[in-house]
C-alpha cells in the first residue's frame, strides 16, 4: 500500500481539503508555494505514463477537480493563477508512486521549472 493509499484510508493523517468518490485533495506536507495541494485518484495508478485507456475519465476528473479547488480558493481570477505539475519517474522528480497532480499557487512561478 502506498503512502497516498494510506492517506485515502485515513491510516495516515493529512489536511484534506476536498474529496469525492474518485479523488482526494490534501495539503502537501512540504509546501513549495503558499498553496501546495496534491490531487490524487483513489484508484492506485502509479504514474501518468502507466495510466490505461480505461483511466481516461479519472485523468480528466483530476484536472476538473484541480480547477474546482482553484476556483474555490479564488485563484482562478485574472491577476492571480496557479500551476499544475505531474512528475513521472526519477528524472521527473517523482517520489511517491501514486499518481498525483501538484497544485501550486500564491507566488509568481518561474519558467523553466527546476
Ligand atoms: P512527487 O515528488 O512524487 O511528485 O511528490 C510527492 C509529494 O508528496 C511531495 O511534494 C511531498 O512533499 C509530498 N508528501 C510526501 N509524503 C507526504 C505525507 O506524508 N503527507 C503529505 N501531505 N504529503 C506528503
Amino acid at each position: 500500500m502506498t503512502l497516498f493509499e494510506k492517506i485515502i484510508a485515513r491510516e495516515i493523517p493529512a489536511d484534506i481539503v476536498y474529496e469525492d468518490d474518485d479523488a482526494l485533495v490534501f495539503k502537501d506536507i512540504n509546501p513549495q508555494a503558499p498553496t501546495h495541494l496534491l490531487i490524487i485518484p483513489k484508484k492506485p495508478i502509479p504514474r501518468v505514463g502507466e495510466a490505461e485507456e480505461e483511466d481516461q475519465p479519472i485523468l480528466g476528473h483530476l484536472l476538473l477537480v484541480a480547477g474546482k479547488v482553484a476556483d474555490d480558493l479564488g485563484i482562478c481570477s485574472t491577476g492571480s493563477g496557479f500551476r499544475l505539475v505531474v512528475n513521472h519517474g526519477a528524472d521527473g522528480g517523482e517520489a511517491v508512486p501514486h499518481l498525483h497532480v501538484h497544485l501550486l499557487a500564491g507566488r509568481q512561478m518561474q519558467w523553466p521549472p527546476g
